[in-house]
This record gives structure tokens, sequence and C-alpha cells, in this order.
């Protein structure tokens, strides 16, 4: 099989679909891999090294979607790549079809079968191309965190840590998922003190026994959520209702009871955010401030270190490029549920029933 990498093309979007080591394994298999000159430069991976590991450099978008019998990528088919896609060929990528009817209707006409990273389920109906992100940006929301608590970039001025004789700043965090776990972990690492809240008891009594001690495990309820306001120097959001717009957490009025200059990071944002005063913001103007409390609501975090996400993202996905490249589309699909269900199209029509019923279209 012939397997296309372009470069990304939307904005701020700095990772790329493949390392060097998935073209040197696809290459040994006895596939072919074009990728485009400079696809990898956003996260210093260099061509030389995607030559030495056996591809073969294409100097435009077209050349690459031309030749590729499947095209794996990073984020949604951008506009320009609608008419590159053809019946039949296989795109392996994010799509997130329900937030974007043009999109669906563009990939539908086109023909090629959308492989979807963000249905690919599991056995236990886990997301597992979903979760590398979720820890990049559950980890990134401290560092932001800590980074805007400063006082040159209007917050409060707090050191996470604290230092002998003074208190550590205090962490609140909402949802205690993959990202909320991953906030709280390196949280409670600079020593600041941390509660992690949740509605799912089950989930509580698991962060209980594997959190360490600066981490209170909370049950999140609206008196909980308020108390937490009135203490909290950071407050990160991380819930999130499979499906679903994000519950919303914190009312406007909610924010008077927090501190000047403390920072919300509303990670949620990506599914409308858990903070009333939330709206989505980009890597190139990343804040805004409400009531003197300064609000972080980026939607594609990750974006920003892209290094570090290529290589988790390339990590999970490479195994499923692999079946796809070997066996072809549909024995991959008979043979391992998970990219059955990653499957959004094909043939021209809708196979994932939630895009169907989103935009009313033939299933
Ligand atoms: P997850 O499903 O692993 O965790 C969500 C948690 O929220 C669950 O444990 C759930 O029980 C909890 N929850 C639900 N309602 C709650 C409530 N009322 N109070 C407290 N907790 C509640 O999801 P995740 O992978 O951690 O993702 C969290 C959010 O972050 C999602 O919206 C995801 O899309 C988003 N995300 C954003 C970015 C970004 O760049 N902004 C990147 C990755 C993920």
């Amino acid at each position: 099989m012939i397997i296309g990498v372009p470069k990304e093309i939307k904005s701020d979007e700095y990772r790329v679909a493949m390392l060097p080591v998935g073209v040197e394994e696809l290459t040994r298999r006895g596939h072919k891999v074009v990728i485009e000159a400079g696809a990898g430069m956003g996260s210093g991976l260099l061509d030389e090294d995607y030559l030495a590991a056996g591809a073969e450099l294409l100097s435009s978008p077209a050349e690459v979607f031309a030749q590729a019998d499947m095209i794996v990528k990073v984020k949604e088919p951008q506009k320009a790549e609608w008419e590159l896609m053809r019946p039949g060929q296989v795109v392996f990528t994010y799509f997130h079809f329900a937030a974007d009817q043009e999109l669906t209707e563009a990939v539908l006409a086109s023909g090629a079968t959308a492989v979807a990273y963000e249905t690919l389920a599991d056995s236990e109906g886990r997301l597992p191309l979903l979760t590398p992100m979720s820890e990049v940006a559950g980890r990134m929301s401290v560092q932001e965190g800590a980074k805007y608590l400063e006082r040159p970039q209007m917050g409060r001025g707090i050191l996470l840590g604290g230092v002998p004789g003074v208190a550590p700043a205090h962490i609140t965090v909402l949802g205690g998922g993959i990202v909320g776990a991953n906030a709280a972990r390196i949280a409670a690492g600079f020593q600041a003190n941390v509660a992690i809240l949740d509605i799912n008891l089950d989930r509580l009594r698991y962060l209980d026994d594997v959190m360490p001690a600066n981490v209170d495990c909370l049950y999140s309820d609206r008196h909980t959520i308020r108390k937490q306001l009135q203490r909290a120097d950071l407050v990160i959001g991380a819930v999130l209702i499979p499906g679903a717009k994000a519950p919303r957490l914190v009312e406007e009025e909610d924010l008077k009871l927090m501190q000047p200059g403390s920072v919300i990071i509303d990670v949620a944002i990506d599914q409308g955010g858990c903070i009333a005063t939330s709206r989505p913001t980009s890597h190139a103007e990343p804040t805004y401030m409400v009531h003197d409390v300064l609000h972080y609501c980026v939607t594609n975090m990750p974006g920003a270190v892209g290094r570090t996400s290529t290589f988790a993202l390339c990590n999970a996905t490479l195994r499923w490029v692999l079946e796809i490249a070997d066996r072809g589309i549909e024995e991959a699909a008979s043979k391992f549920r998970p990219v059955a269900s990653a499957i959004n199209m094909h043939g021209g029509k809708v196979t994932n029933l939630a895009v169907a019923e989103t935009f009313h279209l033939e299933y």
C-alpha cells in the first residue's frame, strides 16, 4: 500500500501524523510512504530523518493525495484538502464530524473512507487515540496555570509550590478523568495543595488510592465547588460527559468568590467549557479577564507542544496504521472491532450513527 503523510495546514498546528520510525516499520513490511517535504518541521523532525527511514519526499499536498492509497493526518481535512481526496481512498485522522456539517458533507461527497481517531474504541469502550492528547492537555494545564499566575502575566504573583515559610498555591481540578488525573499529579509534583473533584465515586476511590498525599479527592457538588473557588489560586476545568456539552459547574457570579488575579484553565472548552464565562481562545491570544479572574480557554492545547504531542499521538496510532496497511481497510475492520468503530464513512455512506443522526444523513 502507498501511505501518504501531508504537512498539516490548520493554523497553530505543529504536529505531524507519522514519525520516522513509522516510515521504517511500513517500508520494512513492503509498503511505500510518501511524505510532504517539511511535514515534520513543526515537531523538529527533519526531511533527512524521513528519507533515511525509507520515505519518498514530495513537494506538494496534491502529489501526496494523488499517490496515496491511505492518507494519515492529524487534523480534520481543511478546505484546500477536500478536493484532493478521492473515492476509495482511506483517510485516517481526527475528523470530529459532529462539530462541522460542511466538513461532513465534503468528505461524504469525496467518496473517501473516513477513519476517525476520535471514535476508535477498545473493548472497554475507551478511546485510545484521544487519551494521549488528554494526557498532554492535563499536564500542560498546570504548566500554563503556573505561567499565568505570575504577576507580569496578570496573575496573583504566586509560586505553585510556595517556599519554606510561605504556603503553596491551592489548585482545584474539576473532573478526575484523564485530563484531571494528569493535572492533579503534575500539580502535586509542584508541591501545590490540590483538590480533585468528580461525581463518579468509583473514580474517586481509585484516585484516592493512587494520588499523593497532597491531593484531596472530593465529591463534586455545588457546595464543594463554591467552597473551593474561595480557596483556589488556579482552577482547572476537566469534566466530560461523553457526546454531550460540558456541564456548567461555575456560574458568572461564582467568580466573585475568587481572589483577584486567580486563574482558570478551562481544558473542557472544546466541549463548550465548564465555566459560564469561558469562550474559545487560540494560542495567539490565549487569555482574557472576567471579574479579575484570568481565563485561558485554548481549544487545541496539545498543538503548542507539538513535538511531545506528535510522539504521543504516533505511539498510539502506528499499530492501527500498520494493521490497515497490511490488510486493507475491509479486512482490518472485520478482524479488529476498534478499526470498525473508527470508520465514519465508507463507499459514500455515513457508517457512524451519531454523525448520521446529527445531520439527518442516510446511515
Ligand atoms: P474523561 O472522560 O477521562 O474525564 C471526564 C471526567 O469528568 C469523568 O471522570 C467524569 O466522571 C467527570 N465529570 C462529569 N461530570 C462531572 C461533574 N459535574 N463534576 C465533576 N466531574 C465530572 O475525559 P478527559 O479525557 O479527561 O477530557 C476532559 C475534557 O478535556 C474533554 O472535554 C476533552 O475534550 C477535553 N480536552 C481538551 C483539550 C484542549 O486542547 N482544550 C485537549 C484534550 C482534551
